[in-house]
């Protein structure tokens, strides 16, 4: 019995350390600078390369995060300091090759209002007087070899301020300091961090719990019908799909005059089990909506919180629901974002986004409407929101590809079987086999899920507009 106890004594302490450790601190409200260390579970001996990600998933775009890197240092077991070294040809990678050196942790600064002036709202962290909102991909990069490694987050910063994080949600979030554990560098990635006095937050008792964390810069913002909404949402998403696969909720709104002026569309970000909403100050809610108003609102939340199943846990050919060096060239955004921008459609039946769907695939430019579905996409792989023509045809097209193949649907099983069906039976297989599926099997899968042939339609689909 000893021996067992002992054993597993030495189990829970080597897993407690076989964590790679990171650490985000901001402690100067002078400046808007932030520091962040990476520790390997354990030194390591150079050659070692530290990567920031370049490409987010759901941004199809680039998101040069590594410019703002700076004094970005190795630490040695003796105590130097080694400058690492930028790749020569400008790839978001560092070196530190100084071989027979052994590393203990690796830290930088970033400058939060260069990467506000430097990069769209919705890619953006931010600094303001008594807040700051961090995304984590854009702050925390990677030493490479170690991403699949079980990662440990402390965060530190005034002893009078909470820190929100979407890994550990709660309605007192900690204050001064909090850590929290993630399965590896690409789950903690994808989370988000509210910081300071001036965010609030507000739970909701909804499948499963919600949690609305708000910080809008000019006023307090009235946070009720964001509960709502995300509440019905997910109760449209347990009814769509049989079950909710996350064990919380986060809804992010930041809402801040922005460094400068320009035009700014009010994106939203979706992750695992939280999303973002980003916007200026002109659309902070200061009173209750009309039922009218809540539920014409409602299609952007329950779009971005579905994202948590398409195409965060169920995607197919190049996208990949985590962060990566590389920008990858996708072919099927159309499914990603279509069918999950067909599902509120089909749930909320509002007749305008039927119109929109409409606007966006034939009254277009000509040159978008001659490209095929499969070039649009790809096009739209890293220029989706710089030129939001390309990103509202894709997404549009596809819209009208679910909504088409949901009539046949009907038709054919008068009325049994639906989209409904094919999404829930995409969304199980993906479960259940653990990986991205191909182009080339993705016609078979939709046509298997109800036993209807759905390829004429598809095939149809991927011709340019007429
Ligand atoms: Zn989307």
């Amino acid at each position: 019995m000893k021996f067992y106890s002992a054993i597993f004594l030495l189990f829970v302490s080597f897993c407690a350390h076989a964590q790679v450790k990171y650490t985000i601190t901001y402690l100067d409200s002078s400046s808007s600078n932030i520091q962040v260390t990476i520790k390997p579970a354990s030194s390591q001996k150079a050659p070692l390369s530290f990567v920031m990600p370049r490409s987010i998933p759901g941004t199809y775009g680039i998101t040069l995060y590594d410019q703002f890197i700076r004094k970005l240092t190795a630490v040695t077991s003796d105590g130097e300091r080694v400058p690492m070294v930028k790749d020569a040809g400008d790839a978001p990678r560092w070196y530190m090759n100084d071989t027979g050196k052994t590393i203990t942790y690796i830290a930088y600064e970033i400058d939060l209002n260069r990467m506000e002036r430097k990069m769209a709202p919705s890619d953006a962290s931010i600094i303001r007087s008594g807040f700051a909102g961090l995304l984590n991909y854009s702050i925390l990069g990677w030493i490479d070899g170690t991403q699949l490694q079980p990662a440990e987050c402390q965060v530190k910063t005034f002893d009078t301020w909470p820190v929100f994080s979407s890994h550990t949600p709660a309605t007192q979030p900690g204050k001064g300091s909090i850590q929290f554990v993630a399965d590896n560098y690409y789950t903690l990635a994808d989370g988000q961090l509210f910081l300071g006095p001036r965010f609030r937050v507000k739970a909701f008792a909804a499948v499963v719990p919600l949690y609305i964390v708000s910080y809008a810069q000019t006023e307090e913002e009235y946070l009720d019908d964001y509960g709502w909404q995300g509440t019905y949402s997910m109760a449209i998403l347990n009814d769509y799909f049989g079950e909710v696969p996350f064990k919380n909720y986060t809804i992010f709104l930041r809402s801040a005059i922005p460094a400068e002026p320009g035009n700014a569309p009010p994106f939203g970000m979706e992750h695992l089990q939280s999303s973002t909403f980003f916007g200026d100050v002109s659309a902070i809610r200061k009173t209750a909506m009309s039922e009218e108003q809540k539920i014409r609102t409602l299609p952007t939340f329950l779009h971005h919180m579905g994202h948590s199943f398409i195409p965060l846990r169920s995607y197919g050919d190049a996208y990949r629901p985590f962060v990566q060096e590389i920008a990858p060239v996708i072919n099927n955004i159309w499914f990603n974002e279509g069918f999950m921008w067909f599902l509120p459609f089909d749930t909320l039946k509002l007749p305008a986004m039927r119109t929109r769907f409409e606007n966006n695939v034939y009254r277009t430019s000509p040159v978008i409407k001659k490209m095929g579905l499969q070039q649009l996409s790809q096009t739209a792989s890293t220029q989706y929101s710089v030129d939001f023509r390309l990103g509202q045809g894709i997404y549009s097209r596809g819209a009208l590809m679910a909504l088409e193949m949901d009539t046949h649907l009907k038709e054919k099983s008068s009325g049994k079987k639906s989209m409904k069906d094919v999404l829930r039976y995409l969304y199980q297989w993906s479960k259940k086999n653990k990986r991205p599926f191909t182009l080339e099997e993705f016609p078979t899968l939709i046509s298997q899920a109800c036993g209807i042939d759905l390829g004429k339609i598809y095939d149809k689909w991927q011709l340019s507009i007429e």
